[in-house]
């Protein structure tokens, strides 16, 4: 066998390539060559080429502003150091922390890219294949060449092959040649040598997407020898764009940074002019102290922990949603899921269970009733007009007719594996095939005796199928009489929405015979429909046609016309039991939800209102009405519309438009290759795992891996869980910040010499103190009125709903607190019988800003409970946090190298306590603000 590596296997005719390949093209490969296969060629991957090299994650790590201005910072201390013949210790320790932070920053952010290689590998396509004469899916890394792969709409195309049968296939080939309209694909034909990649009608090509249609074909090259392989590697990935808060929060840091830099400007020349006999002058002598000042102010009011804290809490974040089942694509979507005011959700499968079981059939002028449950083909027919079991269905010949075509029109497998039945493929069409073999039909058999030669494949917008089989030697009784006079070669099965179906049928089997289809029966059978529908059942309604010749392809509006009904088959899809809840959830958080569904409206309504989406009286807004309206007009329908039924896809996206243009911010549901432009267009768009197309996956912002709409619920209550988050520890962080800096802005202003705190102090604080609790801050659990409460604007700022002036009130209390304390530690240390080291205030000082911020850290956990009403097990991180770090704090003072290190003086027990004591009045404080706020509230 040749690899092919010139790749001209649009020049070899389909049996060639077969030998070639020494494949089979119903059987495919044998285990055993699958194998050796895979030892030959290796998986069928591409080598990541793409991303950053880890040399451009580290280098990124310092083109942070901040930390731009830190390097300033230690360059300028270290400068003045050297000057006055002092050890540059400051400079060191800042740039220690600068590349600390760096490494730290590169490990964090190497580590998040694996995390979202390893959630790629979560949500890798699956890819249809025959081997061993068995359909089964299988990883698309595990595809070789020689490989019978089977495509429908919707896949994006794992490996290059040869087309062996299409049928329909229109190909979007843009990743490949960049054009953007798909192609129509040919099975065959040859084609000559220098046909260029987009004339090669033949093969399909790894990365490029089935939009319509269905085919099988033989793989020809894999992993690195595929085109895309070969024009290196564009690969599909999990993309990191910065959320809006990262954004927000990058504006934060030049706002802080140029703030920063205004404080030097100010505090120097502002420091140094004096007024001397009426004339301003420049008093230079106290440049060097001032400049001292001012760069221990700019350290401290940059947050250099903030964006540390805020990455880990989003990466917790996505880790928490992929345990309740939801799976991040786009990062933005962890924060923004928290805002969701409305869910638009599709029915079959998120709402419901997705496993059909066949209830009703509806066939000439028989009722009949199917027992037995799941896929498994045991159950009973009953007549329900006679109430009889039905045991021969040569009695009901147009029954035994619509069972055939329930298991002939059909592209799923039913399987009996380890002691259960189960499908591949639709559901739906695998409830028909369990039905079929509740009667003995087995869709093997009858597609050896009706063999497929063509088919108008599915889609969301046509509603219906069919499949066009052979009927060689079948005589006039075949199941499917014909016309008086027809000599028919070729039958056509369709199956599809009934409405549209009966529309197209100007004639019915009755018995053995074909009759004209009156008005009456056509009422007959809608009413059925109607009644079927409205006890929540899905209804399928069947047809067939009789050819001479098999119809052209592309001709399925013309072909499906003047078609002869069968009757109508009804199956039940339960809602799933946790929906129920889930909408009570969503009506408590401010969230409406929508069902859109390409179903019946009487089935989505019934299904609706038991799950409590829609109540008695409420409307429901069709496909065919919704065509009708203009955007305007339907902008202000959509308020009002909570069900919305035999939609095509298009109008999902007119529908996200018009909720959106209302100011709502909408998340969606979508399955199907034609839903990506309303995932796309929606503030989150939501694929389904299981059974949604590789397209829909890749527009999507986060993926259902179990499909269920409780899910979706779960993951808004985390993104929410999330924000809060992210918002209490910005407040503790940034509220002790400008403690900070007004306390050392107050020192020379009151005529204390020197600064309190060094630059690597404020470091040690901002990095450590304030750093280690905020990170437990983040893992902190849910408030329980998470979703008793309206969804917060995602473009609210971030300093909305009184956190701004949280933050200075707060902020102001820390630096009273501070300098009542630092005036009252100044005098003391400068008293007369004093006997320690007269700088010993700056360490109380220093002392008690990180102290008061363990109690900070405490007090913040709620905005409402007080922390004795607090479980403190709920969150045992803070309370580990406030220990360890008091700890640290304490070593910084006890332990003599580390006090030679950070500047630190020993303090004494007295004056210890009187650090903890001015330290505990800010718990204190926000304690009693949650108190007043409490009466306040009640008083009102
Ligand atoms: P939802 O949009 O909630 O997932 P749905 O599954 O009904 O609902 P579609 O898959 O777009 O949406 O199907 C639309 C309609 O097409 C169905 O209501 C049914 O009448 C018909 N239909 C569904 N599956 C098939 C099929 N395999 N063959 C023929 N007709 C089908």
């Amino acid at each position: 066998m040749s690899s092919n590596p010139l790749s001209s296997w649009h020049t070899v005719a389909i049996d060639k390539t077969l030998k070639e390949l020494s494949s089979n093209k119903d059987a495919g490969l044998s285990s055993q060559q699958v194998s050796e296969r895979l030892q030959q060629y290796g998986p069928n991957e591409l080598e990541e080429t793409g991303g950053r090299s880890p040399w451009s994650i580290f280098i990124d790590q310092f083109t942070n502003i901040m930390l731009l201005m830190l390097m300033g910072v230690a360059i300028i201390s270290g400068f003045l150091d050297l000057k006055s013949n002092t050890f540059p210790k400051d400079a060191i320790a800042i740039f220690a922390i600068v590349i600390l932070n760096g490494i730290l920053g590169y490990l964090q952010e190497s580590k998040a890219e694996k995390a979202l290689a390893a959630l790629k590998n979560l949500s890798s396509p699956l890819v249809r294949v025959v081997r061993d004469g068995k359909t089964s899916e299988i990883a698309a890394k595990d595809v070789v060449p020689g490989d019978i792969m089977l495509l429908e709409a919707g896949v994006k195309i794992a490996a290059d092959a040869r087309l062996i049968e299409a049928s329909n296939l229109q190909v979007r080939e843009s990743a490949l040649t960049g054009e953007a309209l798909p192609v129509t694909k040919q099975a065959e034909i040859e084609l000559a040598a220098d046909a260029s990649l987009g004339d090669r009608l033949n093969l399909i090509f790894q990365g490029t997407e089935v939009v319509q249609g269905r085919a099988k074909s033989i793989v020809t090259n894999t992993g690195m020898q595929t085109e895309l392989g070969k024009i290196a590697a564009m690969i599909q990935s999990v993309e990191t764009e910065p959320t809006p808060l990262q954004k927000r929060m990058g504006q934060l840091a030049n706002v802080l940074v140029s703030g920063a830099m205004i404080l030097v400007l100010i505090v120097v020349i502002g420091g140094m002019i004096s007024f001397q006999n009426g004339n301003i002058g420049f008093d230079t002598s106290r440049f060097e102290e001032l400049l001292k000042v001012s760069l221990s102010m700019a350290v401290a009011v940059v947050p250099e922990g903030l964006s540390a804290v805020v990455t880990v809490t989003l990466a917790l974040g996505t880790k928490r949603m992929v345990k309740r089942n939801a799976l991040i694509r786009k990062l933005p979507a962890v924060e923004t899921l928290g805002s969701v005011t409305t869910i638009c959700s599709d029915k079959t499968g998120t709402l419901t269970q997705n496993k059909m079981v066949v209830q009703r059939v509806h066939a000439g002028n028989s009722d009949v009733r199917i027992g037995g449950e799941g896929y498994a083909p045991i159950g009973i027919f009953t007549d329900r007009q006679k109430s009889t079991q039905i045991n021969n269905l040569e009695e009901y010949p147009e029954l035994e007719s619509l069972l055939i075509a329930c298991a002939v029109c059909n592209d799923a497998f039913l399987q009996h594996e380890q002691q259960e039945w189960t499908i591949l493929g639709d559901p739906t069409e695998g409830a028909l095939l369990s039905l079929a073999a509740k009667a003995g039909i087995y869709k093997d058999i009858q597609s050896q005796l009706l063999p497929r030669t063509a088919e108008f494949p599915f889609s969301s917008e046509r509603k219906r199928m069919s499949v066009i089989c052979e009927l060689p030697g079948r005589s006039h009784n075949s199941g499917f009489p014909a016309h008086e006079g027809q000599q028919p070669n070729h039958l056509m099965l369709t199956k599809g929405s009934p409405e549209l179906t009966l529309e197209r049928c100007n004639w019915i089997i009755i018995g053995d015979r074909v009759q004209p289809l009156t008005q009456e029966m056509r009422d007959r059978i809608l009413a059925e429909n109607n009644d079927m529908a409205s006890s929540g059942l899905r209804v399928l309604g069947f047809a067939y046609k009789l050819w001479e010749t098999v119809p052209p392809s592309d001709s399925e509006e013309t072909s499906e016309q003047d078609m002869i009904w069968l009757g109508l088959v009804s199956m039940l899809d339960a809602p799933r039991p946790e929906v129920r809840e889930a909408v009570v959830k969503c009506r408590d958080a401010g969230i409406r939800v929508v069902m859109i569904t390409g179903d019946h409206q009487l089935t989505a309504k019934a299904i609706a209102q038991d799950l409590g989406i829609a109540s008695l009286g409420d409307r429901v807004l069709i496909g065919q009405e919704l065509e009708n309206l203009s955007q305007e007009e339907l902008k202000q329908q959509v308020d009002q519309v909570s069900v919305y039924a035999r939609v095509s896809p298009e109008h999902k996206l007119r529908i996200v438009q018009a909720l959106q243009s209302l100011g709502k911010f909408v998340a969606m549901t979508g399955d199907g290759v034609n839903d990506a432009p309303a995932l796309k267009q929606a503030d989150i768009g939501i694929a389904m795992g299981i059974t949604g197309t590789d397209v829909s996956k890749e527009a999507s912002d986060m993926v259902l891996l179990d499909d269920n709409f409780a899910t979706i619920v779960a993951a808004a209550e985390e993104g929410r869980v999330v924000y809060t988050n992210i918002r209490r520890f910005i407040k503790y962080i940034l509220g002790s910040n400008i403690g900070e800096v007004l306390t050392i802005a107050a020192a020379p202003l009151m005529g204390l010499g020197g600064v309190p705190l060094t630059p690597l102090q404020i470091l040690w604080m901002n990095l450590v103190t304030d750093g280690v609790p905020a990170l437990a801050l983040a893992v902190e659990p849910a408030e329980p009125n998470v979703m008793k409460r309206p969804p917060f604007s995602p473009r609210e700022s971030i300093f909305a709903r009184g956190m701004g002036s949280y933050m200075i009130r707060i902020g102001i209390i820390f630096a009273i607190l501070t300098i009542a304390m630092m005036s009252w530690a100044y005098g003391y240390t400068h008293g007369a019988t004093y006997q320690g080291d007269p700088n010993t205030w700056k360490t109380m000082v220093f002392t008690t800003l990180c102290l008061a911020q363990m109690g900070h850290a405490i007090a913040i956990r709620s905005n409402t409970q007080l922390t004795i009403e607090l479980n403190p097990f709920t969150n045992i991180f803070v309370w580990g946090a406030v220990i360890v770090t008091t700890f640290l704090q304490l070593m910084l003072i006890y332990v003599p190298p580390l006090r030679a290190f950070f500047g630190t003086h020993y303090l004494s027990l007295f004056e210890l306590m009187v650090c903890f004591g001015f330290s505990a009045l800010m718990f204190i404080w926000i304690e009693m603000e949650k108190l007043f706020i409490r009466f306040y509230k009640r008083s009102r």
